[in-house]
């Protein structure tokens, strides 16, 4: 659909990511789509939600991007992996939707974050939306799982202050275990990032008897460290709020019984990242 023709005024605000959105882009001629992935001109949102203060320094505005090409076990928003669950949403609305909270994002130090989904499987959208935030003098994140980095330019990567980077594991045959996917383009981006000095925080989800392995730990902490340009690592323990979300869309869901990391364990992993050198949270 080209930038200016109506998209429907469907409300973007959810109460958090935890809602379910299902099928709210179906109708949307292939065609269509296809164009709005080439160009940037129309992106394909979840929701936004309001108040976070997790993704990012500060109060954070939140864009929830459909789509992605991983299938995690322990993700917690199954329903973002389809680009048709996402609304449909013309740059120029989402602009006009953070414009709304520019002044107060920057009263509270707080900015935007594009988070997923994967946010780059809409990386026209995502460098056009950066761009219009970065111009409106918002501080801005990127929550993604890097596979997709080289689609965005050095001059792209300059409108992003910060980029949350969801490392999973460092062991690459564990990583396409846990996500079916290959982990060296994610690690080339880390490496990219590094070079190019952008600051990072890296993401690590804790799941016991999944990610908790301590030889595993070593060898992300040590490859966090030596990129040079971690600011600070946050251990993120699983939890069970999205699994009604695998139940409600009928996709196997294979950790039911998982349980979250205990208290203990969670220190035990950060500790593992200081132990070299790193900030944990
Ligand atoms: S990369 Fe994120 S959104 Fe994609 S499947 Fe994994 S946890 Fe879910």
């Amino acid at each position: 659909m080209p930038e200016g023709q109506t998209t429907p005024q469907v409300a973007l605000e959810a109460r958090s990511p935890f809602d379910l959105r299902v099928n709210q882009g179906t109708g949307v001629p292939e065609a269509d789509v296809r164009s709005a992935l080439a160009t940037g001109d129309m992106g394909f949102l979840h929701s936004f939600t309001t108040g976070a203060t997790v993704d990012g320094p500060g109060v954070r505005v939140v864009a929830w991007t459909a789509g992605c090409m991983w299938r995690c076990r322990y993700c917690h928003n199954p329903d973002t992996w389809t680009m048709s669950n996402g609304i449909p949403v013309s740059i120029t609305r989402a602009a006009e939707e953070l414009r709304k909270y520019r002044h107060g994002l920057r009263v509270m130090s707080g900015g935007f974050t594009l988070s997923g989904g994967e946010p780059l499987m809409q990386d026209r959208f995502a460098a056009k939306l950066f761009a219009a935030a970065h111009g409106m003098g918002i501080h801005t994140a990127l929550d993604t799982n890097g596979y997709y980095g080289e689609r965005l330019s050095d001059a792209e990567l300059e409108t992003i202050d910060l980029v949350l980077l969801d490392f999973k594991t460092a062991d690459p045959e564990r990583h396409k275990q846990l996500t079916g996917m290959d982990n060296a383009p994610t690690r080339g981006f880390a490496e990219r990032l590094a070079a190019l000095r952008r600051p990072v925080w890296l993401r690590y989800v804790l799941v016991p008897e999944l990610t908790d392995d301590p030889e595993d730990l070593a060898r992300t902490a040590a490859f966090a460290a030596g990129l040079g340009n971690v600011q600070r690592v946050d251990v993120l323990p699983f939890h069970q709020m999205g699994r009604f979300k695998w139940h409600k869309l009928g996709i196997p869901y294979t950790l039911e019984e998982a349980q979250p990391p205990s208290a203990e364990a969670v220190e035990r992993a950060c500790e593992q990242f200081r132990a070299e050198g790193l900030e944990t949270h």
